[in-house]
């Protein structure tokens, strides 16, 4: 078989890191050895504080693809938040939780996605429904997503699936969920050595709202306030970075999550989408936005109703 190779989306979070590690042990598992995970950018303080914690090495980075390469895609499947060339690689399968937007085929594929929490999620299925066993890294790789993209449980992304497979994987892996998943969010919420234009590249998504192009991006912090401090600079790289890409609406939403509220900075020629849709006044270019942590829950719907 020809080499397959496993991705999630630009600017990685925790679950498409772990995700495409922990799908390439299960393709290897049943059999395809010819598969390999790979990242298509740096990975965040939070998955590298797991990937220590487990002593597993990151994917390596993939910069390009080449037209009909073998691709797997997980946690994502909109070709926008895709590597370079998507359009032209030969999709295999996709395994994600998300909106379907802007993906097409031209043949079959294995698509197995579900309105869950976190990627990791539906892969613990797929280990059930292939009878395969779980080992305890994977299973902790695996558990640290399932945090990472509920918050702890805490968001509205999160079901009771997600909280029942968490704790399965918690028992294999021998962890303290609560302990652990603080200590883990908690290494996220490090930006000390992030320049602006880092920071709003850590968790970065662009989508079509009504034809507008649209990028929300977030970061995690204990203390907003702190991340308030490089306000000029963080709106400075907004606007270099709206201008480079054509971006009509930008919100970067700083999300406490110890209290599970975020603050919004929001620029672009479009701010009323935002006022509408969250029923706030902007002032300064921000808006607090009590009890939102969910970018594909709580954000992105409220933009494209308003567009
Ligand atoms: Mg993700
Ligand atoms: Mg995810
Ligand atoms: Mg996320």
């Amino acid at each position: 078989m020809e080499k397959v190779f496993i991705f999630g989306h630009k600017s990685p979070d925790t679950d498409t890191i772990m995700s495409s590690l922990v799908m390439e042990n299960l393709e290897r598992k049943l059999g395809n050895s010819d598969v390999k995970a790979y990242r298509l950018g740096k990975p965040n303080k939070e998955t590298e504080f797991i990937l220590n914690y487990f002593k597993v090495e990151a994917p390596e980075l993939l910069e390009k693809i080449e037209e009909k390469a073998n691709v797997i895609l997980v946690d994502h499947n909109s070709f926008a938040q895709s590597i370079d060339g998507i359009e032209k690689a030969n999709i295999l399968k996709v395994i994600d939780h998300h909106c379907v937007s802007g993906f097409e085929t031209a043949t079959p594929l294995f698509y197995y996605a579900k309105p869950v929490g976190c990627t990791a999620t539906i892969l613990y299925e797929l280990y059930q429904m292939n009878n395969v066993e779980i080992e305890p890294t994977i299973a902790g790789l695996m558990l640290s997503a399932i945090i990472s993209d509920t918050l702890l449980f805490k968001s509205p992304t999160c079901t009771k699936e997600d909280v029942e497979v968490a704790e399965k994987l918690a028992k294999i892996a021998n962890i303290n969920i609560e302990a652990y998943g603080m200590d883990m969010l908690k290494a996220g919420t490090d930006l000390s050595d992030f320049s602006a234009e880092e920071l709003i590249n850590i968790d970065s998504k662009e989508f079509d709202a009504n034809g507008l192009k649209v990028q929300v991006a977030q970061v995690n912090t204990a203390c907003i306030e702190d991340v308030l401090k490089g306000k000029a600079d963080i709106e400075n790289a907004i606007r270099k970075f709206m201008e480079a890409n054509s971006i009509d609406l930008f919100m970067l939403a700083i999300t406490d999550i110890i209290n599970s509220n975020s603050q919004a900075i929001v620029l672009g020629n479009r701010l009323d989408i935002v006022e509408k849709g969250f029923n706030v006044k902007l002032e300064d270019n921000m808006a607090f936005l009590p009890g939102v942590v969910s970018r594909k829950k709580q954000i992105i719907p409220v933009i494209k109703e308003n567009a």
